[in-house]
């Protein structure tokens, strides 16, 4: 089942237009409770969650709009069920606006939910979780999917919540530094 949500910004990162499938979306950044009228005129960076992830999308919509060509940067989009595999296309339109088209192509059913707490990510003993990749750093592997992570750690899924601190791996760091033309 293919997903395509759909959205652009002017050169300010306000929203100008957002197709219904942004819950879904949003869905993974917590805010689901904006409709898409309410989204109009917001900035982007509002829904991006962490630092680092702002930081290096931000560099990615500048290099967009500077050499005016599009990128793709391969992406997952979790939820509790699924790992979702995505491409993100940002690509130049008019006058520094942007159209960010966010394609879910993949989607496999996890033997197991996983439930994230994303209440608590100051807590000192969060999971770093790569915001484009979703893998998550374990002191004793480097950075695995989830699942790995939970039998590596010992963990039942079933009761664990684990706290998780947004951040961007180094591979994705370099992809998003250096991401590849469409
Ligand atoms: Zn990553």
């Amino acid at each position: 089942m293919k997903q395509v949500t759909v959205y652009t910004v002017d050169k300010s990162d306000r929203i100008t237009s957002v197709n219904s499938t942004w819950n879904d979306f949003a869905d993974k950044n917590d805010a689901k409770e904006l409709t898409t009228d309410e989204l109009i005129g917001t900035s982007i960076w509002d829904y991006i969650e962490g630092d680092e992830t702002k930081h290096l999308y931000k560099h990615c919509f500048e290099k967009v709009r500077q050499l005016e060509k599009g990128i793709r940067i391969p992406s997952r989009c979790d939820s509790p069920e699924f790992r979702r595999f995505m491409n993100i296309e940002i690509t130049p339109a008019d006058e520094g606006d942007l159209e960010i088209n966010c394609e879910i192509y993949h989607e496999e059913k996890r033997d197991q939910n996983i439930k994230f707490d994303r209440e608590t990510i100051q807590d000192k003993n969060s999971l770093g979780m790569c915001s484009i990749c979703n893998r998550v750093h374990i002191t004793a592997g480097g950075w695995v999917e989830i699942e790995e992570a939970l039998s590596k750690l010992n963990l039942l899924s079933e009761y664990w919540l684990p706290s998780i601190k947004p951040t961007v791996c180094e591979e994705c760091t370099q992809q998003l530094e250096n991401p590849d033309n469409i």
